[in-house]
């Protein structure tokens, strides 16, 4: 008997979970690559799916730097002995003196339940309450575990829910020795900038052309040495294989993820429900002329449909002010934005991407020109005429002429640039490129590729 059909008639464990770092830096997914090692090496199990890095609504206050949970969906034995030592290795893991509120959870069922699924969703756009994820994880018999505050439950049930059968990129995270954590990491820019460009446009976000600067690594005391963001799971190890990392590393792991997909901007909303924290887009047209604040931002106001009139900021970093203050009353344009209050209390769309979809036509006035010798003709005076400076011509009976203003922006999509992109920011690469997931095409990625590696030497 081989080991699929061994496999064949238990239930698929689920486990997932979440906020297991402090803002010392992204933990959570060093404690899926300890525990995936563990369940191989020791427990022998099956996984049927990448570990999957899941980014949750990006606007939440109560959160670590990335907001990022992690599930493991795996088939084997003795569930109750790997769901024991697992919750071990959390609590023994997790930053909780720190500030980490870890929540855990246990999930085995095959198919996953719709008020999941549904917890899930709502969980990249909006806010969700530890009681709310509570009352779900006992309705589906889930077991669960929090320390701390507890917080983290609700992006572990998230992350479970999150079966991610759209669009999905993913990231192959190298991790750090014990003894090189701490210290700053040595890269090859230019190999970096090379290999960016060697593999565009399936990679993203790896390398800053603009600013030539490198996006891979974290500057924090986590584990983490860099991250390769792709398409393909065997390009993006590729990728990092080819870095000729200096420093032994401990290992790498590849992670499915819907980082760069915009996942919790796909809600369109209208102006009137703005909640705080939210996000999501909006159709709307320019109501105000956009005007320049203190540190550079660009403040406007939109309206929609209703005429529902909401204020826009548009934040310095993310170089697009330039563009927004190139718009003008009457445009129409679709924003992507997470909702912030503002100190009065006013809830404000925080611009993370923009589509201009149709110009107005802007007018102004001309001198007319001279009916002589065709040149610009020169004001006399109010009503007192036109002479033309050229051969002198006076004309008392003439009018300004009304032209139409060369608008410099141009219809189409405008994002930042990527040094203030989010974990979950779509960049312009990836237009076009969005994926299907095929659950046969990952098992077969999962039996061809080495997606876990923990002989560092090798990298
Ligand atoms: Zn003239």
């Amino acid at each position: 008997m081989n080991k699929d059909n061994k496999t064949l008639d238990v239930k698929t464990l689920h486990i997932g979970f979440d906020d297991t770092d402090s803002i010392n830096g992204r933990c959570t997914t060093h404690l899926s690559y300890l525990i995936s090692k563990v369940l191989i090496n020791r427990f022998n199990v099956e996984f049927i799916d990448f570990p999957l890095l899941v980014r949750l609504n990006p606007n939440v206050p109560l959160k670590t730097r990335g907001n990022g949970a992690v599930c493991l969906r795996i088939k084997g034995k003795n569930y109750e002995t790997i769901i024991e030592e697992i919750t071990q290795i959390v609590a023994g893991y997790s930053e909780l003196r720190e500030g980490a509120n870890p929540g855990l959870a246990f999930y085995e069922e095959d198919n996953i339940s719709k008020d999941l699924l549904l917890f899930s969703q709502n969980a990249m756009d909006t806010i969700l309450s530890k009681q709310l994820a509570i009352k779900i994880a006992k309705k589906n018999k889930i077991q669960f575990h929090v320390f701390g505050k507890g917080y983290g439950i609700v992006g572990a049930l998230s992350a479970i829910g999150c079966i991610l059968d759209s669009d999905h990129t993913f990231e192959t995270i190298a991790y750090r020795s014990e003894e090189n954590i701490g210290k700053s990491r040595k890269t090859n820019d230019l190999r970096v900038k090379r290999l960016s460009e060697e593999s565009y446009p399936y990679t993203y976000n790896n390398f800053d052309k603009k600013n030539f600067r490198i996006l891979i690594t974290p500057h924090g005391p986590d584990p983490v040495f860099c991250g390769i963001r792709g398409e393909d799971p065997l390009l993006t190890t590729f990728f990092l294989k080819n870095l000729c990392i200096e420093e032994e590393l401990d290992g790498y792991m590849v992670f499915r993820s819907n980082q760069g997909t915009n996942l919790h901007l796909v809600k369109e909303n209208k102006g009137n429900d703005m909640k705080p924290y939210t996000a999501g887009h909006i159709n709307c047209e320019v109501a105000t002329l956009p005007y320049t604040i203190n540190g550079g931002h660009v403040i406007f106001k939109i309206k929609d449909k209703l005429n529902h009139m909401l204020p826009v900021a548009v934040y310095q970093p993310t170089g697009l002010t330039k563009i927004a203050r190139m718009l003008t009353i009457g445009d129409k344009i679709e924003i992507g934005y997470g909702v912030h209050l503002k100190s009065n209390n006013q809830p404000t769309l925080n611009l993370e991407y923009l589509i201009v979809k149709e110009l107005v036509k802007v007018f102004g006035m001309k001198n007319p020109t001279c009916i002589k010798c065709s040149k610009n003709m020169k004001s006399e005076g109010r009503n007192k005429g036109y002479q033309c400076h050229v051969c002198k011509t006076k004309i008392r009976s003439i009018e300004k002429i009304k032209i139409e203003k060369d608008r410099e922006i141009k219809s189409g999509l405008y994002i930042p640039d990527p040094i203030a992109h989010r974990h979950l920011t779509k960049p312009f690469s990836r237009y076009g490129m969005e994926k299907r997931y095929d659950r046969f095409e990952v098992i077969h990625m999962l039996k061809s590729i080495q997606w876990i590696n923990d002989s560092g030497g090798l990298i």
